[in-house]
């Protein structure tokens, strides 16, 4: 009996440990709970499609066909920025590897000294400076890394996120750094769409005395929305920051991203440099696995790897790629007694 490596030729997405779903052979990339997205899709769609079928036919005729035609190009640049939002990267940062994973234990080892058996050990903090502001950089236990200022941990995708918002259950994403414009651009026309059919509704209702009142409740929350983050972007800060009072309240520490410029702020966040996606989903790499060969003397060639040495794993170390597969195995039977 002699182990055989096998090596088969993957895509990063695919070994990536995120709670994330791919589709399109990584292109696209969301959370992994979709349902309230597919909510949204249905509320969007639902809502424009009783409007184009039973008020654009009578507004066209009598006031403007122009009214259905701006309907329509805002009814796809909305679906367009959701879409955007949702099936893009956030800016997820990649995990630590295992030999930099050791490499920040020992680090931070050293840094500690010797604790005393009971005590609890210092937080696991590191200091830099900001426009003259000192920011915590904080350990994260789960990626290994120490988060860059103003990324997060998100529970849901359990990833961290740089310049983390939210988690949004309505896009099904997260939002951070890579995607908030467009969620931003996305909350802005779905408000103006919500203002703009609501409009003719009334004015459909004073035409014909016909009693349609759609989308009241929606037109407050989006607009209320877009109004919040509006005043988000204007100071440079996330949701995120706004829930924890990173900027306000006892800390009295200034918000050292801020401009101190509402019209530089907005530039900064809406129209500043688009940042490229960290986690190379699309990327090839190897995946290794091991099969028993019967007779040592006959092993299978064209699936035997001897191209490069590198890559067969050295005889004491086993196969490599076993174990993180047995530890998910582990891992799923103990979710399974809880
Ligand atoms: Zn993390
Ligand atoms: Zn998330």
């Amino acid at each position: 009996m002699s182990a055989v490596m096998i090596t088969r030729k993957v895509r990063k997405w695919e070994k990536l440990p995120g709670k994330n779903t791919f589709c399109c052979d990584g292109r696209v990339m969301m959370a992994r709970q979709k349902g309230v997205f597919y909510l949204t899709l249905f509320l969007i769609v639902g809502t424009c499609s009783l409007f184009f079928a039973f008020e654009c036919p009578y507004l066209a005729v009598h006031l403007s066909p122009a009214i259905p035609v701006f309907a329509v190009f805002l009814f796809f640049f909305v679906i367009a920025m959701l879409l955007r939002t949702s099936f893009s990267d956030p800016g997820v940062l990649p995990r630590a590897l295992p030999e930099e994973a050791t490499f920040i234990e020992m680090e931070i080892e050293a840094a500690n000294g010797n604790v005393p058996a009971g005590q609890r050990p210092p937080p696991r903090i590191r200091n830099v400076q900001i426009n003259n502001q000192i920011v915590k950089l904080k350990y994260c236990y789960t990626c290994k890394i120490f988060r860059p200022p103003r990324a997060s941990h998100c529970s849901i995708c359990d990833n961290c996120v740089d310049r983390f918002d939210h988690h949004c259950p309505w896009v099904g994403n997260c939002v951070g750094k890579r995607n908030y414009r467009y969620f931003y651009l996305f909350t802005m026309t779905l408000s103006l769409l919500t203002i703009y059919i609501f409009t003719f509704n009334i004015v459909h209702v004073v035409m014909r005395e016909y009693p349609v009142l759609v989308c009241f409740f929606t037109l407050w929350s989006v607009v209320g929305l877009t109004g919040f983050h509006t005043y988000l972007i204007s100071l440079n800060q996330t949701t995120n920051e706004d829930i924890k009072g990173s900027w306000s309240g006892k800390n009295r520490v200034q918000n050292p991203y801020s401009h101190k410029n509402i019209i530089k702020n907005c530039c900064e966040v809406l129209c500043g440099p688009t940042y490229p996606s960290v986690l190379d989903r699309r990327g090839l790499t190897k995946e290794e696995l091991s099969a028993s060969a019967s007779n040592s003397s006959n092993p299978t060639p064209q699936t035997m790897n001897t191209s490069s040495r590198e890559e067969q794993p050295p005889a004491s170390k086993g196969p490599p790629l076993a174990s993180p597969d047995t530890d998910a195995e582990t891992a799923l039977a103990k979710d399974k007694t809880h």
